[in-house]
C-alpha cells in the first residue's frame, strides 16, 4: 500500500461541492480584488484566535514581511529567531535588510530555547541592544514555543514579538494561568493558508492576527502599498492582498479545523502507542508535548516528527516500501549558504544542528487510516531489525 506523507483528499473531498459554489460566488460576484469574502474571513479567524482584529494577506511569508515592515524594521536592525524553521522566518528579515540573529532550540519541542533567548541579549552591550526589533518565535510544527518565559523576555527588554504561527493555527498554551491561543500572544500572529498547512486554502494566502487598532490599520495600509486614499503614498508598503477565491475557501474550511485537529491528535496518540509497543524506544523518540493536555489544542500535529537513529537511511528505506517522509528541515538557518556572510559555523547551535540530522515527519493528515498507521511503525520496526 502506498502511504503519502500528505494526502489533502480525505479533508477536501467531503467538501467538494460546498467549495465548488464557494469559489463561484466569487466568480459570478465579479469582486476579484478584496471585497467581503475577505472581510467575513478577517472576522472569522479574530473570533477563532480570540484577536481584536485579523488582516488577511498574501501568504504567510508575507503576513512576517509586512509584520516587520509595519514596525518599520529596516537596515542595520536585527530581530531574534529561532535557528530551526522553515526559510520564510528569517528571509523575510533580511529581505528589509535588517539581519537576523538565530537562537538555538530546546531539544524536546524544536521550538527557540528561550533561555538561550534570554542569553543572547544578556550578552549584547547597550549599542547592539537598540537595533533589535523584533522577536520570531515559531510554534513548530504545531506546538507553541514557551511563550510564558518569551513574553517576560519580550516586556523586559521591550521588543515586540511577532509569531509565526503558520503551522500552528488554533494551537494553544498557558500563560500564567491563563489558557492563550496561538497569534493571540505577541503583538503580531502570523499564519499560512498553504495547502498543507491544518488550515490550507487551494493556493497561497495568509493572515496576520493584532489586538491594537493602530497596528492593524497599519498593516492595511501597507498591504496596499500605503495608499490610504487611492494613488496617496504615505508611506511605502506592498500588494499583500489575499485572493477573495483563497479566503472564500478558507471559510468553508475553518468551520471543519478543531475536528481536523483531533483527528491529527489521535493519529498521533496512536502513533505513540504503537512505537512504545514496537520497543523501539533507543531508536526512535516521539513527539514531545509540553503544553498541558487539559488544552484542547495543545498540539495540533501540522507535523508528527520524530527523531530518528540513522535517519538518512531509514527515510530511504521507507522510500522503497512506499511511505512518504520528510525532513523539516535539513539544514539550520546557521548553515545555510545564503546566511554564511553572518558567520555562522558548525558548532555554533548544537541543537539544531543534530535536530536537523535526526527529524523525521511521518504521514499523519486527517483520513490516515489505523491501517496505514500500523504499516507505518511495522516498517520502521523491519528497518531497525536489519540495521
Ligand atoms: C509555511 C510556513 C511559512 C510560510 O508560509 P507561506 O504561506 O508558504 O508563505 C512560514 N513559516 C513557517 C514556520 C511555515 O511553516
Amino acid at each position: 500500500m502506498k502511504i503519502p506523507l500528505i494526502n489533502l483528499h480525505p479533508t477536501m473531498d467531503d467538501l467538494r461541492e460546498e467549495i465548488i459554489e464557494a469559489v463561484i460566488k466569487v466568480i459570478d460576484s465579479n469582486m476579484f480584488i478584496m471585497g467581503p469574502e475577505i472581510i467575513e474571513l478577517e472576522k472569522e479567524i479574530a473570533e477563532y484566535c480570540f484577536t481584536s482584529d485579523s488582516i488577511g494577506v498574501s501568504s504567510g511569508t508575507d503576513a512576517l514581511l509586512l509584520s516587520l515592515m509595519a514596525l518599520n524594521v529596516g537596515p542595520g536592525d536585527l530581530v531574534l529567531t529561532s535557528n530551526f524553521s522553515f526559510f520564510a522566518t528569517a528571509g523575510v528579515v533580511s529581505r528589509l535588510n535588517a539581519t537576523p540573529v538565530f537562537v538555538d532550540i530546546d531539544p524536546e519541542t524544536f521550538n527557540i530555547d528561550s533561555r538561550q533567548l534570554k542569553r543572547t541579549l544578556i550578552e549584547m552591550d547597550k549599542e547592539t541592544l537598540k537595533n533589535v526589533k523584533a522577536i520570531i518565535p515559531v510554534h513548530l510544527y504545531g506546538q507553541c514555543a514557551n511563550m510564558e518565559e518569551i513574553l517576560n523576555i519580550s516586556r523586559e527588554y521591550k521588543i515586540p514579538i511577532i509569531e509565526d504561527g503558520a503551522q500552528s493555527i488554533g494551537a494553544e498554551c498557558y500563560i500564567n494561568g491563563k489558557k492563550k491561543k496561538a497569534g493571540n500572544i505577541g503583538e503580531f500572529g502570523c499564519f499560512s493558508f498553504f495547502p498543507t498547512k491544518n488550515l490550507g486554502g487551494i493556493g497561497d494566502g495568509g493572515i496576520i492576527t493584532v489586538n491594537d487598532s493602530q497596528i492593524a490599520n497599519e498593516l492595511r495600509l501597507k498591504r496596499v502599498h500605503g495608499g490610504e486614499r487611492k494613488y496617496y503614498h504615505r508611506v511605502i508598503g506592498g500588494n499583500f492582498r489575499l485572493d477573495p477565491i483563497q479566503a472564500a475557501v478558507v471559510r468553508v474550511k475553518l468551520s471543519h479545523l478543531n475536528k481536523w485537529h483531533r483527528q491529527r491528535q489521535d493519529n498521533a496518540k496512536h502513533y505513540n502507542e504503537l512505537f512504545d509497543e514496537a520497543g523501539l524506544n533507543d531508536k526512535v523518540k516521539i513527539p514531545c508535548t509540553v503544553h498541558s493536555k487539559n488544552l484542547q489544542n495543545y498540539h495540533i500535529y501540522n507535523q508528527y516528527v520524530i527523531r530518528a537513529e540513522n535517519r538518512d537511511k531509514l527515510q530511504s528505506y521507507l522510500i522503497e516500501q512506499d511511505i512518504g517522509t520528510e525532513v523539516y528541515y535539513p539544514i539550520p538557518f546557521h548553515l545555510q549558504e545564503c546566511f554564511l556572510n553572518l558567520g555562522g559555523k558548525v558548532g555554533d547551535f548544537p541543537c539544531s544542528e543534530s535536530a536537523a540530522k535526526e527529524v523525521l515527519a511521518i504521514p499523519i493528515f486527517p483520513g490516515l487510516t489505523s491501517e496505514m498507521r500500523q504499516i507505518v511503525v511495522e516498517k520502521i520496526k523491519n528497518f531497525y531489525k536489519k540495521n
